[in-house]
């Protein structure tokens, strides 16, 4: 045991004020290390009573780690030598819980120096302790936090903009490494031009000003190429509010930027594309078209050179029909053979653009685009092609390819309407032709129809004066030798004279019922009578002529057949019908049939003749219109012209229908009562009709 009481004595009174110092344990150590007192802040710290721990050795408040590594004893030997000694450590209590602690161990000495013993003051601070453990953890792990952001660059910078620190964003986004960049000037993220305009120290002032800062901007990495920055810079101040520096955050907007330029990009290409579609409605020269698309690629690609080649029909070269940036005087000269494999003339070339061989001049222009200009009208689907070119090397995109290939549609359109209206001008033009013969045929037929006019009035009255002449001798000579007059040679003379100038009448009559017809003029007189009574007498009239061909004339069918027509007329169509028979009828027999049905009526006549080729059926009703051959048959190809034109103004219908060589049969069809149609005139316009 130590004797307490003499390491005591020279604390004398102090030694009860310091029993009851409750935030420190004060207690005393003989030169051993051993507890010699004990007071009640140890007792509170280290949870050991002073009857517990007095005596024994001061090793036991440390950890097993410390004592075994000798801390305890090196401790004590350097208060003794060097008469104080602090440390911070962990130190453990009697449940054997640990606690931070701030130790000071005082060599006590003797007068006459030797040693007597040690005080150690020993704080818990642990509560401390934690709290910076706390704070350490908390900033590890924000620097962790930090650190691991890698979209962002987050970096610290001096009151003078000196980088700070460094995170791996931040390593990441600008190439520098934290040895590399750390205690450089920030200046260095700037293009050089905003270094020389002083934007990195404005930047700085406004963030010290305001606290903040914030832009979006071009930014440098270490190997020189920018980047588009959103930029965060915020001044740091400590708690007496003085600027301790400036955190920086730098995020690389590069895609979204690169994104929002394409998109202005297309839009530009877009809007230059819809402008050239303008133009060209409004200009339908192909040439100002071509030119202004030429424009419009320079302008829009930026590209140094524009051409517009024409493929020749033989698809075996190219030649420049405009272009910029190239000699003027090649246009329209100078030429490039096409390679036959050339995508050029593929159904489907590369949709990317193509580069063509002899057009790429490595040289001037390393990079280009081409795309074809179609035009279907040309023998290969092909007009020529259009392309682009620059004097630097450069890569086209999608957008770009596309806004040539709009460009070159353009062009394909206005060629394509070009054309269409060289067929519209070409159609017209046939069309006018076509108007001015119409035209000058129907003034013929007017001018013939006015000379048949007025020829057979003409005609009529020097032959009716001449018929009366010829009537009148007739009778002279007959009252002068009755019995004699018809078998004399003058008689026989005259009667022929007379036949001729009736032959003549009638067919001035024909003339006139032309004229008649054409002028609208024809008139129908209807009457109340027996058209089978007409039948007959008209057959009869025809018994001789047609016995002369030895034609045998056969009636059938209906005995009465009363109604209302023109009589004249209506006698008028049946003899045309019936000298037809005869005239064409081969000598073979010729019915006529009478039929009525309700209120109508039909009349057929039928022969066995040389009947009607198809072809002539639709045209032997048209005026001066004949099928048979004009030497064995004489004729003017009217009869049937007026026959119908009779029939068609009683309300009726005539039709034929004849096989060649097996006869005709012609058909009659009319109301009972004259259904009287006002028939427009059949003039020069319907002649054709
Ligand atoms: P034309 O008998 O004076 O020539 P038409 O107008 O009466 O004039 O007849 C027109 C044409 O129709 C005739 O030229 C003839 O070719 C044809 N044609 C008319 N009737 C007959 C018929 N019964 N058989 C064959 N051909 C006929």
């Amino acid at each position: 045991m130590i004797d307490s009481t003499a390491l005591l004595a020279p604390f004398g009174d102090a030694q009860l004020a310091i029993g009851g110092i409750r935030h420190y344990a004060i207690f005393l150590l003989d030169p051993h290390g051993t507890v010699v007192s004990w007071n009640e802040g140890a007792q509170a710290i280290k949870g050991y009573s002073a009857s517990e721990i007095v005596g024994q050795s001061s090793a036991r408040f440390y950890t097993r780690e410390d004592v075994l590594a000798g801390r305890h004893a090196q401790l004590l030997a350097r208060a003794a030598q060097e008469g104080r000694v602090e440390d911070e450590g962990w130190r453990v209590r009697k449940d054997g819980s640990r606690f931070w602690a701030d130790v000071v161990i005082t060599a006590i000495r003797g007068a006459d120096g030797a040693l007597r013993g040690f005080v150690k003051i020993t704080r818990d601070l642990t509560e401390r302790k934690r709290g910076e453990e706390a704070l350490r953890q908390g900033e590890e792990r924000m620097r962790l936090m930090i650190d691991s952001v890698q979209e962002y660059a987050i970096f610290m910078l001096d009151p003078t903009g000196r980088v700070a620190s460094w995170n791996s964003g931040a390593e990441r986004l600008k190439g520098y490494t934290a040895p590399e960049i750390v205690g450089q000037s920030f200046s260095r993220f700037y293009p050089e031009p905003e270094v020389r305009a002083g934007k990195p120290e404005r930047e700085l002032e406004i963030a010290e000003r305001e606290g903040r800062f914030q832009e979006e901007g071009w930014r440098v990495r270490k190997d020189g190429s920018r980047f588009w920055a959103s930029v965060v810079l915020s001044a740091v101040r400590d708690e007496l509010g003085t600027l301790v520096g400036f955190t920086k955050v730098t995020r690389d907007m590069s895609d979204r930027k690169l994104a929002e330029e394409a998109m202005l990009e297309r839009t530009r290409q877009q809007g230059a594309v819809a402008q050239l579609g303008v133009f060209a409605v409004e200009q339908p020269a192909v040439d100002a078209v071509i030119h202004r698309a030429i424009d419009t690629v320079r302008d829009t690609l930026g590209t140094e050179r524009v051409q517009v080649l024409e493929l020749s029909d033989d698809g075996n070269s190219l030649t420049l029909r405009g272009g910029c940036g190239v000699d003027p005087a090649g246009v329209g000269r100078l030429a490039v053979a096409v390679d036959r494999g050339s995508q050029l003339l593929s159904p489907e070339p590369d949709p990317q653009g193509f580069p063509l061989a002899g057009l790429l001049d490595e040289q001037a222009f390393p990079s280009g685009i081409t795309v074809v200009i179609r035009a279907s009208a040309r023998p290969l689907g092909v007009y020529g092609v259009l392309c682009a070119h620059t004097a630097v090397r450069r890569a086209f995109n999608g957008d770009d390819v596309n806004f040539l290939r709009s460009v070159a549609n353009v062009i394909a359109a206005a060629i394509e309407r070009r054309r269409m209206e060289e067929q519209v001008r070409v159609a017209e033009r046939r069309m006018q032709e076509e108007r001015v013969r119409t035209a000058q045929v129907q003034e013929a037929l007017r001018e013939r129809d006015e000379f048949i006019s007025v020829a057979a009035h003409e005609l009529r009255t020097p032959l009716t004066a001449l018929q009366l002449k010829l009537q009148g001798l007739e009778r002279g000579l007959r009252a002068a030798a009755p019995e004699k007059s018809a078998g004399s040679k003058i008689g026989g003379r005259l009667e022929g004279a007379l036949r001729q100038t009736k032959r003549l009448s009638h067919l001035i009559e024909r003339l006139l019922d032309v004229s008649r017809i054409a002028a609208g003029r024809l008139e129908l007189a209807p009457e109340r009578f027996d058209l089978a009574e007409l039948v007959r007498q008209v057959a009869e009239d025809f018994r001789e002529p047609a016995a002369e061909t030895g034609t045998e004339l056969r009636l059938h069918g209906a005995q009465r057949m009363e109604g209302c027509w023109d009589r004249l007329r209506m006698e008028q169509v049946l003899v045309n019908l019936l000298s037809n028979a005869v005239k064409y009828g081969a000598g073979r027999p010729v019915s006529v049939r009478l039929e009525s049905a309700g209120e109508r009526i039909r009349i057929s006549v039928v022969d066995e003749g040389i009947g009607i080729a198809p072809e002539d059926l639709g045209r032997i009703f048209t005026r001066f219109e004949r099928a048979a051959p004009v030497r064995n048959y004489a004729g003017l190809g009217l009869g049937l012209y007026i026959s119908r034109y009779i029939v068609d103004a009683h309300g009726g219908r005539i039709e034929v229908s004849s096989r060649p060589g097996q006869g005709s049969t012609f058909v009659i069809d009319l109301p009972l009562v004259a259904a009287l149609v006002t028939l427009p005139g059949q003039g020069p316009r319907q002649a054709r009709a």
